[in-house]
């Protein structure tokens, strides 16, 4: 099976357009911008002494093109606070061409531009984090902010959205006696909109908001405490809340400068720099985080998205025959378990070989778990508990070469054994003819080119790193064949 992007499921990833906001909560763990913007560009703080220009509406056309190259169906609008960049009217409209679209915003400068994206968001969410003034100051935000809020939620009584509309609310220290009225008025204030979803986020200690943990952090069990009051107190409003640690491995997101992050372990991953690297690169990129993915609870889609290579990197804790010094089957051991260690299992190497007597000789993904960037046999793998060598070796071509071995010549070249053959375990070697280039799986190979034998050798002496084996089944089988064609 070969690498592809992942489609026709939805998948999410949040876009931090700018680092700019008009608030400066101590909270914040978003984007953040530069204390002064120096001269008319607007800068984005990728670290304490470094800071990067915002992308320009056509470079973040381009990131967004190619987003929806990899599969992505729905974006978010984040920052710092989207409205505040000039051009965001423009970015929500072309997002809308391609994408779901949701913005998530203070609610500042709504009025100002919400009757030009009215028709191309499909989900707005609004920040509420009190009702009280001096909470809001206390949380530094613009003591104006509640009435704008309120305004905001009045003008959908008369103006019904066609799009959802969601409250978030950041539940700290600083807020937690808030939250109960926060939900009495979307619920039974006469004079505001009762929203489609009300979440509520666990204090995040991220970023610059690590400043302020000691006052502001929440332990999760009083958190989830609230949420589940919350939940009883509003049965007719969806109320979801999400832990810090839902946020963590699995959040993808693009910085305003460009930048694709994973948020692993408490750390901001840069992925890939969205404006030079090439679709292709991109995919692989990904699929370098699919262990990433599959430990984590809340993916957004991406798990789903990257199924096709997650079920085959289930293979990587799959289950394998333990063998005796006579390869008598003793019982099972894991995949991951063999790596590293002296338990002796069974494997199948391939040769594909063409009729000129050259061998497709392939590079291993920079992405494997061992012998990244190394030469490596034409294909090959790990026998599974219950199957026989043939039926690895048959199962193995497919997966890794796309070829079905009842269509072409093959043959057994040995059975290797590894106290007398001095290989890493039990191992039959096969030969396939065929000369057609494969249609090689991109997630085990990055290239492969047809070699002679010589050549192979030759390459592996110069100091081509090459899988351990490879070179003693090189001279094994193809000796003969080096003294005829040096
Ligand atoms: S309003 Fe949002 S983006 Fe702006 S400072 Fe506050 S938390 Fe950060």
């Amino acid at each position: 099976m070969s690498i592809r992007p992942p489609v026709k499921r939805p998948l999410l990833i949040d876009y931090w357009v700018t680092g700019r906001c008009n608030f400066r909560c101590p909270f914040c763990y978003g984007a953040f911008a530069p204390d002064k913007t120096e001269g008319t560009q607007s800068l984005y703080r990728v670290s304490d002494n470094l800071c990067r220009p915002e992308l320009s509406f056509n470079q973040v056309k381009g990131i967004l093109l190619k987003l929806k190259k990899i599969g992505v169906t729905n974006v978010v609008f984040s920052g710092g606070e989207p409205m505040i960049r000039r051009d965001i009217v423009d970015i929500i409209k072309f997002s809308h061409r391609h994408f779901t679209t949701y913005l998530s915003t203070n609610g500042y400068l709504f009025f100002e531009k919400y009757d030009q994206i009215r028709d191309s968001i499909d989900s707005l969410s609004i920040a509420v984090d009190s009702l009280n003034k001096n909470v809001i100051a206390n949380l530094g935000k613009n003591i104006n902010h509640i009435d704008n809020v309120m305004d905001i939620l009045g003008y959908f009584i008369n103006y019904k959205p066609k799009h959802i509309v969601k409250v978030a609310t950041m539940v700290s220290q600083i807020n937690k006696k808030d939250i109960l009225e926060i939900g009495n008025t979307l619920c039974h204030n006469q004079n505001v909109y009762k929203p489609n979803a009300w979440r509520l986020y666990q204090f995040t200690p991220h970023r610059k908001a690590l400043t302020v943990k000691e006052k502001y952090e929440i332990d999760t069990n009083e958190f989830l405490e609230i949420c589940h009051s919350m939940k009883e107190a509003f049965p007719d409003i969806y109320i979801s809340g999400r832990t810090v640690e839902e946020m963590e491995d699995g959040y993808f997101f693009i910085t305003p400068d460009g930048q694709m992050q994973i948020l692993l372990r408490n750390e901001y991953c840069t992925i890939a720099d969205l404006l030079t690297i090439g679709v292709n690169d991109l995919i692989k990129m990904l699929y370098r985080y699919i262990p990433e993915i599959k430990k984590s609870r809340k993916k957004r889609g991406w798990r789903k998205a990257l199924s096709p290579a997650l079920d085959q990197d289930s293979s990587y804790d799959e289950s394998l025959d333990l063998v005796d010094d006579d390869d008598i089957v003793m019982g099972q051991v894991s995949r991951a378990a063999v790596y590293g260690g002296k338990k002796k299992v069974r494997i199948v190497n391939i040769f594909l070989e063409n009729v000129q007597g050259k061998i497709w000789i392939p590079i291993r993904n920079p992405q494997k778990e061992i012998y990244p960037f190394c030469l490596d046999n034409s294909a090959g793998g790990h026998v599974k508990s219950g199957e026989d060598y043939d039926a690895a070796f048959k199962r193995e071509v497919m997966e890794e070469l796309n070829i079905d071995i009842s269509r072409c010549k093959w043959e057994l070249l040995g059975y290797l054994k590894p106290q007398v053959d001095k290989v890493s375990t039990f191992m039959k070697v096969y030969k396939i003819i065929s000369n057609t280039t494969p249609d090689f799986n991109r997630y085990d190979f990055l290239s492969g080119s047809w070699m002679k034998p010589s050549n192979v050798m030759e390459l592996i002496r110069n100091g081509q790193p090459s899988k351990d084996d490879l070179i003693i089944l090189m001279k094994r089988f193809y000796t003969q064949k080096l003294s005829m064609t040096v």
